[in-house]
Formats: structure tokens, C-alpha cells, sequence
């Protein structure tokens, strides 16, 4: 594919730099944001909300559910512009990412014109409610349920690793509506409105000291009909839609290290040196290099099939894997590289304001979320090099025979 833009996309481009030069921060570094909880959010919010105003959110969805009706081509335009500024988007990847394909795909039409146009103007922020303590790589062995009351649902159970719970308004919730038949069929997707007295969330304090994620605990929530996602019983189809989303919408933000180890590399001195001159330093920049440009290509040929109206195919499953393992190797080096300076926060005294400590903390998680290293793996074996798939020994048992611990 030719990757020159067209006059279209060339006029776009510059129409969106034109806006976000007016409207954000260009970056002068590569080091993350600072600050979070409700201040982060209420920031985000608000420039959410300018952007969607500027007819810059959602660029592929189309103008009845809030989007611009553009193609996936301006989305890659946006994002290849927005990445030079310092904006708050991450925090609504998981609704517009993950969530709003499958409402748009599955929802009643009344429905998502009623909540689609919010999720892009920033107004409602959703989350994504699938991964319980006992069911995470296997989630479809998940155990909340949902059971009919009239024109309603009644849910009970309990959800973990909810990201941004805590400042949701909606969620889309995987849960059980049938265990007597085998785990992938007796599933159903529901939209929940997450600010009734049924839902109880309660934040979890992470190593870095952050608060990303969630348990949430249903004690008898309504979740009324008209929000269910697809049929009874067929939730792992819209399931499945949310997380082939999540792993293309992950493989744009997923921080991989590289350009702030390329950054210091460029910049810092150690010991009177230019840290560029240390040998040691210098292999790992090539190696990470290359491992760097090996992405930049697989994301091309990802842009490929999807321009050409494909998914993102086993690319998303490799940049994941990849990415999340530099990620921490980086972090680990840059550490031990800068001995205790790599724990000072404050700029005059450490350009750095210890982003490879923070990133020591927080890179196991990105190994977790969206998808384990050995899950990636699993995918890769099966999807790419054609291995076979590994034993299921509960293919076909009802869920509710399926041998559990004692509980
Ligand atoms: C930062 C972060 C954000 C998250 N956000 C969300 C969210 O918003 N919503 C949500 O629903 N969930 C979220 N999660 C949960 C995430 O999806 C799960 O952590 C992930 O799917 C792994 O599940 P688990 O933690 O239960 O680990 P388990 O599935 O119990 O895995 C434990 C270990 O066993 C390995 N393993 C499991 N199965 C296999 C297999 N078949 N073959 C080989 N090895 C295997 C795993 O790789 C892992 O090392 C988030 C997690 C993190 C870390």
C-alpha cells in the first residue's frame, strides 16, 4: 500500500494540525502526563468534549451516533498528528474503543441513538466489564448472573480489574444467563448504567500508588431489556467484537519505551559522558531499535487490511506482545542504569522525573491487560504458525457441571 496521503488526507492533515496547535500542547518530550484520579478525568473530559465539538471524535463513526464519517484513514491521520501534543485520551480508549463498536454493531437503533452520541462527546464515560476472579484468560468461565425480572434483568456477582470504573457512567457487562449449557453459549452482553444502588465499586490501590482499577460488586442491579447486546445466549459473538476492538484499539497506545529510551539516549549524560557513548547502551539501542521498527511495520500491515476494509488480523496479538515486554525491559535497564537518580521525581534535578520508575511498576500490568504474554503466545501459535489448538478439556460440558475448587 501506498503510504503517501492522498489530497483528501493531506488536507486533513493539516486542518488537524491547524486545531491542535490552537488547542494543546505540542510535546517536548516523550514522558507520560502526570496526575490522575478525579482531576485527570474532569481534564480529560473537557478536552474530550472540545475535540468532539471540533468534529474530531469518533472519525469513523457515523454523524447520526455522534462521529464525523470519516474513514479509518483519517483515524490514522489523527493519530499519527495527535501523538505530538499532550492530550488526555487514554482514558476513553476502553468506551470508544473497546465498547462503542459493539453497541453500534448489536444495539437496538432507538439505543444507540440515545448513547452512542454521548460516549463520543465524552459526556457518559463507559468501561468494560468482562474479567472476574476466576475468569480472566478464560473468561468466558465467568459466573456473574443475570436472570429476568419482567422487562428487566436482576444481576449478581462480582467483577475485577475494572479500569475507570470508579468514574463511569456505563459499562458493557459479560455475564451468565444459562448454566446448563456449555460456557461460550449460556453468555449475554448487557449495557448497565453503573450509577444505581445495584453497583458497588470499590477502587484498587496499585503498586505506583494509582488507582486504575476496580472490583464491582451487582447486588441485584437492573439492567433494563432494550440494553441487552445481541441475543440471549449469544453474548461471547459481541463479547469477542469487544475484544478483537480492544486489541486494535490497545496497539495505538500501548507505550512500548522506545521513544523515551531513544529521548534519554539522546540527551543524558552520565558521569560526564554522553550516555550514548556507553557500549552497553549502545546494543540495547539497536536491539530495541529494531524490535521498534519491526512494529512500526506490523502496524502498517495492520493499517493495510483494515484500509482495505479487513480486520486487524494476528499483528495486533504480535505489537501486543512485543511491545508490553520492551516496555518493561527498558524500564528495568534505564533503572539500574540511573542507580538512585532514577527515583528523583523533580525536573531541575532529573530530566527523567523518574518516568522509568513509574514504568517499572506499572509494566507488569500491561503484560496482564488486554490479553496475557502466554495468551498473545497462544494466539500467535495458533492464528500464524497454523500449531494446533491447545486441549479444552470442558469443550462441550455444561457450565454448571464443569469441576470447580472448593468455594
Ligand atoms: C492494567 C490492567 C487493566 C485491566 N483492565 C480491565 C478492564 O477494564 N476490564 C476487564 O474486564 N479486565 C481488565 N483487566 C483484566 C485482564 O483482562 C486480565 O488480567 C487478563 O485477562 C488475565 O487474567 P487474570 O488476571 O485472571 O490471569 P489468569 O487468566 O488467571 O492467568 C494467570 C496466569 O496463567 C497464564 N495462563 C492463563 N491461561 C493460559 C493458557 N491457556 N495457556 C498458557 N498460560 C495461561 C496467564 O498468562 C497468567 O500468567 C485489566 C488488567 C490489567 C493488568
Amino acid at each position: 500500500m501506498d503510504f503517501e496521503d492522498t489530497p483528501e488526507l493531506a488536507a486533513f492533515r493539516r486542518e488537524a494540525r491547524a486545531w491542535l496547535d490552537a488547542n494543546a500542547e505540542r510535546r517536548t518530550d516523550n514522558l507520560h502526563m502526570g496526575m490522575e484520579g478525579e482531576a485527570a478525568h474532569l481534564e480529560g473530559k473537557a478536552w474530550y468534549k472540545k475535540k468532539a465539538d471540533a468534529g474530531f471524535a469518533c472519525l469513523t463513526w457515523p454523524k447520526e451516533y455522534g462521529g464525523a464519517g470519516l474513514t479509518s484513514l483519517h483515524d490514522v491521520v489523527w493519530a499519527q498528528e495527535v501523538q505530538n501534543y499532550r492530550t488526555r485520551d487514554a482514558q476513553f480508549v476502553i468506551g470508544i474503543g473497546n465498547c462503542g463498536p459493539a453497541i453500534m454493531h448489536f444495539a437496538p437503533e432507538e439505543t444507540r441513538r440515545e448513547l452512542l452520541p454521548r460516549m463520543a462527546s465524552a459526556e457518559d464515560v463507559w468501561c468494560q466489564l468482562f474479567s472476574e476472579p476466576s475468569a480472566g484468560s478464560d473468561v468466558a468461565g465467568l459466573r456473574t448472573r443475570a436472570e429476568r425480572d419482567g422487562d428487566n434483568w436482576k444481576l449478581n456477582g462480582q467483577k475485577i480489574w475494572t479500569s475507570g470504573a470508579l468514574y463511569s457512567d456505563f459499562g458493557v457487562v459479560l455475564t451468565r444467563t444459562d448454566p446448563t449449557v456449555s460456557k461460550y453459549k449460556g453468555l449475554t452482553l448487557f449495557m448497565i448504567d453503573m450509577r444505581q444502588p445495584g453497583v458497588e465499586v470499590r477502587p484498587i490501590k496499585q503498586m505506583d500508588g494509582g488507582q486504575h482499577f476496580n472490583e464491582v460488586f451487582f447486588h441485584d442491579a437492573v439492567v433494563p431489556d432494550h440494553y441487552r447486546l445481541g441475543e440471549v445466549g449469544g453474548g461471547w459473538t459481541g463479547a469477542l467484537t469487544v475484544l478483537m476492538s480492544e486489541r486494535l484499539a490497545i496497539s495505538g497506545v500501548q507505550p512500548t519505551g522506545f521513544p523515551q529510551f531513544l529521548d534519554m539516549v539522546r540527551s543524558l549524560e552520565l558521569n560526564g559522558e554522553p550516555v550514548a557513548n556507553d557500549p552497553i547502551v549502545r546494543d540495547r539501542l539497536a536491539t530495541w531499535y529494531s524490535q521498534y521498527a519491526g512494529l512500526q511495520s506490523a502496524n502498517k500491515r495492520m493499517i493495510t487490511a483494515v484500509a482495505k476494509g479487513g480486520i486487524a488480523g494476528a499483528e495486533a496479538s504480535l505489537g501486543k506482545l512485543v511491545g508490553a515486554v520492551m516496555n518493561q525491559e527498558i524500564a528495568n535497564f534505564c533503572c539500574q542504569l540511573f542507580g538512585q537518580a532514577g527515583i528523583i521525581q523533580e525536573a531541575q534535578f532529573s530530566p527523567q522525573r523518574a518516568h522509568f520508575q513509574d514504568s517499572v511498576l506499572f509494566s507488569p500490568g500491561v503484560r496482564l491487560a488486554g490479553g496475557t504474554d502466554e495468551v498473545m503466545r497462544n494466539i500467535i501459535a495458533e492464528q500464524v504458525l497454523g500449531l494446533p489448538q491447545e486441549p479444552r478439556a470442558d469443550k462441550g460440558m455444561a457450565f454448571k457441571d464443569i469441576p470447580t475448587g472448593p468455594s
